[in-house]
């Protein structure tokens, strides 16, 4: 059997699959900052166009995906499911790994399935400029992408010290068009408001978050686009999962045991993994593991709660695994795991037992990032390798049962934008943080006074 299972375009999935409609536990909704109400669509109308607002509230079972948005996806969709020989053999276990190959997008990642989407919606609604906001630059590259071929203006707030670190980003996103500015900026209230404080502050996601949205509901021209958390961005990404779930047939599996990912804000663990928690629902035993990490560990540690998505507390709140809205991660170079909250469906899932969450150090993250590009040759994303590290986990663990598995998890991008992170840990100056008990209960404090979820007592 091959190594690189492939689709025809002919299979390009044709809609999109929504978790809503079989999860066992319904969604809470999320609520206006100011009056505790659950939010309507008429309070997320200055941000989103009307289709996506539609779409996050959705319990429709498949929402079909637009022609002109197929037209954009196989550019490079289907993505390949490869079978992971080389690794499987360097490990050497009994196990059948397989990996779904997210890193050939334009844009190196899985990303650009929803931000073409949100593109395509906004210039449908008649909006002609997109705001969002970037930590690594995975995201912002993504939306300038889109924002491009859909003949969008894109304005992307990059979180400074990954403006000052990552120039290769910034360029690539100027490359497709958008213009992109240090955040903190001077250009909104929530910027000068922290730069009046600390005129050299590193920013942060939660930062940069409140500018894009200041942005956005201040121009009549502009969407706010979020490149994760939300429902209708998992929703987008589950043509992953649909595909992989097509290409293990092809491969002649019957079944697969494992499913993995990273989780950042969850998009990319939802898209591969949604489909699959279907069929778990339905009655398959899969264990689904989400890997995160040691330094950011939301679903591991943090408690389910409403918080803020923004340090600004300008967003609704949100019912999530949370560790509060102004807790900053150390420095660890999986920037696009440095968020503090995590999507409300992969959230449910967790407390309904439907998905198992891990943490790793990045020392570990990084040893397994080395032994997959040593051995399957794709330099993964520091991200991406926390879903590495969790699938050879679950390898080792069938060896030492004496069981034989089918794993599958999401390569969900490439670091060829991460050379420095890779250069520390070759050269070892790649540390790991401990994250004390007491800096999870400071950060907390911020979210004491906020709503409780409903029926939920942690
Ligand atoms: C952004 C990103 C992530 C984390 O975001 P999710 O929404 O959790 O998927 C993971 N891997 C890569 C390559 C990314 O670019």
């Amino acid at each position: 059997m091959d190594a690189k299972i492939t689709l025809p375009e002919s299979e390009l999935p044709r809609s999109w699959y929504n978790v809503l409609a079989d999860a066992p536990t319904p969604p809470q909704p999320p609520l206006h900052p100011g009056t505790g109400q659950p939010v309507g669509p008429d309070d997320l109308a200055p941000l989103f166009p009307m289709d996506l607002i539609l779409q996050e509230v959705s319990t429709d079972s498949e929402i079909a995906i637009p022609e002109e948005v197929l037209d954009v996806l196989r550019l490079w969709r289907p993505t390949p499911l490869h079978r992971a020989r080389r690794l499987e053999q360097a490990i050497g276990t009994r196990s059948r790994i397989y990996y779904k190959n997210e890193s050939v997008s334009p844009a190196g990642s899985h990303k650009p399935n929803t931000a073409v989407a949100q593109a395509y919606y906004s210039a449908r609604a008649g909006r002609t400029r997109l705001a969002t906001e970037t930590g690594a630059g995975q995201w912002g590259s993504a939306l300038a992408l889109a924002s491009q071929v859909f003949g969008l203006e894109c304005k992307v707030y990059m979180v400074r010290v990954s403006y000052d670190q990552k120039p290769y980003r910034r360029v690539m996103m100027e490359t497709w068009g958008a213009s992109v500015v240090p955040s903190p900026s001077p250009d909104t209230n929530a910027g000068r408001a922290v730069l009046e404080q600390d005129a050299e502050s590193p920013g942060s996601l939660g930062i940069a978050i409140s500018e894009a949205v200041e942005d956005a509901a201040g121009r009549d021209d502009t969407s706010y686009s979020l490149g994760s958390v939300l429902n209708h961005v998992l929703l987008h990404q589950t043509v992953i999962g649909q595909e992989a779930r097509r290409q293990l047939e092809l491969a002649g599996e019957t079944g697969v045991d494992v499913v993995v990912g990273c989780v950042g804000g969850g998009s990319n663990f939802g898209g591969l993994a949604l489909p699959f928690v279907r069929d778990k629902i339905a009655g398959a035993e899969i264990e689904i593991v989400a890997c995160e990490p040691a330094a950011c560990p939301t679903l591991t540690r943090g408690p389910y709660a409403y918080d803020f998505g923004d340090t600004g507390r300008l967003t609704p709140l949100v019912p999530m695994h949370t560790l509060g809205h102004d807790f900053v991660p150390p420095g660890i170079h999986a920037g696009g795991l440095r968020y503090h909250g995590a999507a409300p469906i992969v959230s449910q899932l967790v407390l309904d037992g439907l998905v198992r969450a891990e943490a790793f150090g990045q020392k570990d993250v990084f040893a397994a990032a080395i032994e997959f590009a040593r051995s399957e040759a794709i330099i993964p994303a520091p991200e991406t390798a926390h879903a590495i590290k969790g699938a050879i986990d679950a390898a080792r663990c069938a060896d030492e049962a004496g069981t034989e598995q089918v794993i599958v998890f999401n390569l969900s991008g490439h670091g060829h934008f991460d050379m420095g992170a890779y250069d520390a840990y070759l050269h070892g100056r790649l540390e790991d943080f401990e994250l004390p008990e007491a800096e999870i209960e400071r950060a907390l404090k911020a979210i004491e006074d906020l709503p409780k979820p409903a029926g939920v007592s942690v």
